[in-house]
């Protein structure tokens, strides 16, 4: 793969492989706000396998019926991702995963002295007495085990690499650095991922939060200093601001670091509309990879380049993520991009006729309105002479939009 100039600045990145670990039936569910049924989540479930992601934790099986038997079901679906639950440090947890057929279990114990001493009330040897006894206990029963330290990156970094050593000789596969409430640097993440996988000897993951914007690149820094997991959900949903977006991290990963990940990102567009079709939760439109404006041009400067050499204005193709790229006609319009909108509607105006389109656009945009497809149409049949119309297109009845696919 060919990474732009500065791609090759974060050292051994190239070609290594990153396994995604998605969360969305999981943290993202706990969005407040989003409940999603067994059936809503199978179908996700579903979607997640096709677009191939390692892991698929499918939810919390204690806090509800429902939520049981969605891991069950998911769990059953046969999928080529691997099917982890959530469960706390606790046998009863860790019974209610062995009920759901899972073969992998994501155990988590809160690590941090905030948590210890307000939430658990315990002291730091009773926690690792905990995570120790409950890594066992799960590994006796056959599951595969990952360890989270939540709220790791409030964790003294030495207490934290004898957390991870202590799982690791119980059993566990993986330890997780959980920065719960978004408060981690990028710096930080490289350090505390080099420290547990140097230090405890294990295989690490990261689970970031969005609290400071900084999610993807701190999942992206922990990467770089050697993770080779990256817990994600579909359009960054999570717990408050939520969690390191499955396609902003895929995309920066693999195009600006030259990471492998297991993902067809062509299926990301459709996987990120399924999901927002089925939480409720929209994408924002100046959202990253996904959000309705990551291919939209209306300045002339911009369509006008994007009309010559898609390059000069968009970072790679839009069909690289399933999509395609739209143009706007508004006050920033220019003559090329409402040319090339009018031409994709059926029209091919003349000079003088499309300087009076472009007129009337710009002064639609600065009296405060926006120009649809449709107005656009209208206004090009206003002014084109018979010669400016294709004969073949049935251009009055010529569905909405702009004619340039989305
Ligand atoms: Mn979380």
């Amino acid at each position: 793969m060919r990474l732009p100039p500065w791609g090759d600045l974060m050292s051994g990145s190239s070609g290594r492989r990153v396994s995604v670990f998605d969360t969305t039936l999981r943290d993202g569910e706990q969005t407040p706000g989003i409940t999603l049924t067994p059936d809503k989540k199978a179908r996700i479930a579903e979607a997640l396998d096709g677009l191939g992601v390692d892991t698929i934790e499918a939810g919390f099986p204690v806090t509800s019926r429902g939520e049981s038997e969605a891991v069950r079901r998911i769990a059953q679906m046969g999928l080529k991702a691997r099917v982890v639950c959530l469960a706390r440090a606790d046998r009863g947890d860790i019974d209610e995963a062995v009920r759901c057929g899972v073969s992998s279990i994501h155990l988590f114990i809160a690590t941090s002295p905030i948590h210890l001493r307000h939430k658990l009330r315990m002291n730091y040897d009773q926690m690792i007495e905990k995570a120790r006894d409950s890594v066992e206990y799960a590994s006796s029963m056959g599951l595969r085990v990952e360890f989270s330290g939540e709220d790791s990156t409030r964790t003294d970094i030495g207490s934290l690499v004898n957390v991870a050593r202590a799982v690791r000789e119980a059993g566990a596969s993986m330890f997780d650095i959980a920065d719960t409430v978004g408060t981690a640097t990028p710096e930080l993440m490289a350090q505390y991922t080099a420290a547990i996988r140097d230090g405890a000897g294990i295989d690490v993951s990261v689970h970031c939060h969005n609290d400071f914007g900084l999610a993807v690149a701190n999942t992206l820094s922990a990467a770089g200093a050697g993770a080779s997991q990256a817990h994600v959900t579909v359009n960054g949903i999570g717990e408050r601001t939520g969690n390191t977006s499955l396609e902003e991290f895929v995309m920066s990963a693999s195009r600006l670091y030259g990471f492998e990940t297991g993902i067809r990102t062509v299926e990301l567009c459709r996987v990120s509309q399924l999901v927002a079709e089925m939480t409720g939760f929209q994408v924002p439109g100046n959202k990253a990879i996904v959000g309705r404006n990551a291919f939209g041009h209306e300045s002339g400067i911009h369509t006008h380049g994007v009309l010559s050499e898609p390059s000069t204005y968009e970072p790679f193709d839009p069909a690289d993520v399933g999509r395609g790229r739209w143009l706007q006609a508004g006050k920033h319009a220019g003559r090329h991009g409402v040319d090339s909108m009018l031409r994709g509607m059926g029209f091919t105006l003349s000079p003088e006729s499309l300087d009076m389109v472009v007129r009337w656009v710009k002064e639609r945009g600065d009296s405060g309105f926006s120009v649809s497809g449709d107005d656009l149409r209208r206004m090009a049949l206003e002014v084109a002479g018979p010669g400016e119309r294709s004969m073949e297109r049935n251009i009055e009845n010529a569905g909405a939009g702009t004619g340039v696919a989305q």
